[in-house]
C-alpha cells in the first residue's frame, strides 16, 4: 500500500472523516507539493528540542481530531524565537484547546517551520455531486470572506487551465505586483492546482481539501495549512 492509502485507510479504521493535519501534510507532499519542515511534539521537552532541530522561528499548532479550525481554538502561535517560547506556546496551546473543547482529545502540538510571510492565496476542492471533483483558486482574507472572489473548474485541471483559474480572479493583478508588492510565481501556483488536481482524480475517497493559506513568493511557494475530509 502507497503512502497516501495507508494514511486514508489508518483514518478510515478509526473512525475519522478529518484528517489531522500532519496526515493531510503527508499526503500532499507525496502528491510534489511544498511544505514547510515540520514534527509533532507531546511534551515541552519535546517540543524545545524539535525547534531546536528545525531553526527558528517556529509556527506551533494544535493536533486534535475534534479541533478542525486550530485559531478558532487559541491553537496557533507564529513567530516563536527561543526554547522558551516554544514551551510556553505549547503549555498554553494545550490549555487553550481543553477550554474550546473539554471533550476533545488532544494529541500534541505540531512543531513548525515559519514560512516567510508570502501573498496567502487558497487552494481548494470539493466533489460535487453532478460535476465531480472541482477546484477552488482564491486570494487569502477578504478577498474569499468578503469579496467572494474565487475561480473554479472542474479537475482534472492541466497546468494552461490552473493559470486560467489564476488569472481569472477579479484581483489577479494583485498577484502580478502591485505598488510595494513583487509578482508572484505564478507557474509554482499553476503546479500546486495540477497536483491536487491529479490527487483528488486518484483518491476519489476524498471529499474536501483545503490549502489555507499557501504563502506564494516571487519565486516558489510553500503551503502552511493543509485540511482533508474523506466521504
Ligand atoms: P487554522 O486555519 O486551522 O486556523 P493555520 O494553520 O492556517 O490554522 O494557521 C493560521 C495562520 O497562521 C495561517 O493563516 C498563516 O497566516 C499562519 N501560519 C500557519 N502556519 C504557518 C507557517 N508554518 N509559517 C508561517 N505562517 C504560518
Ligand atoms: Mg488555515
Amino acid at each position: 500500500m502507497n503512502t497516501v492509502d495507508k494514511i486514508i485507510s489508518q483514518a478510515r479504521s478509526e473512525n475519522r472523516k478529518a484528517l489531522l493535519e500532519p496526515e493531510a501534510k503527508a499526503i500532499i507532499k507525496e502528491y510534489g507539493i511544498t511544505i514547510p519542515k515540520y514534527q509533532l511534539a507531546t511534551n515541552e521537552k519535546e517540543a524545545s528540542k524539535i525547534a531546536q532541530e528545525i531553526g527558528f522561528p517556529i509556527v506551533a499548532k494544535i493536533v486534535s481530531p475534534e479541533i478542525i479550525h486550530k485559531s478558532d481554538a487559541g491553537g496557533v502561535k507564529v513567530g516563536l524565537n527561543t526554547v522558551a517560547d516554544v514551551e510556553a506556546a505549547y503549555k498554553t496551546i494545550m490549555e487553550n484547546a481543553k477550554k474550546y473543547d473539554p471533550k476533545a482529545t488532544l494529541l500534541g502540538v505540531l512543531i513548525m517551520e515559519m514560512a516567510p510571510k508570502g501573498t496567502e492565496v487558497i487552494v481548494g476542492a470539493i466533489k460535487d455531486a453532478q460535476f465531480g471533483a472541482t477546484l477552488m483558486f482564491g486570494l487569502g482574507g477578504i478577498f474569499v470572506e468578503v469579496l467572494k472572489d474565487v475561480t473554479f473548474k472542474i479537475a482534472p485541471v492541466n497546468i494552461e487551465e490552473a493559470k486560467e483559474m489564476i488569472n481569472g480572479l477579479k484581483a489577479a493583478a494583485l498577484l502580478k505586483g502591485h505598488r510595494n508588492t513583487d509578482p508572484v510565481d505564478i507557474d509554482a501556483l499553476a503546479q500546486v492546482l495540477v497536483n491536487v488536481s491529479n490527487l483528488l482524480i486518484e483518491h476519489p475517497e476524498i471529499k474536501e481539501l483545503d490549502l489555507n493559506p499557501v504563502m506564494a513568493y516571487a519565486k516558489g511557494v510553500n503551503t502552511v495549512d493543509a485540511r482533508i475530509i474523506l466521504e
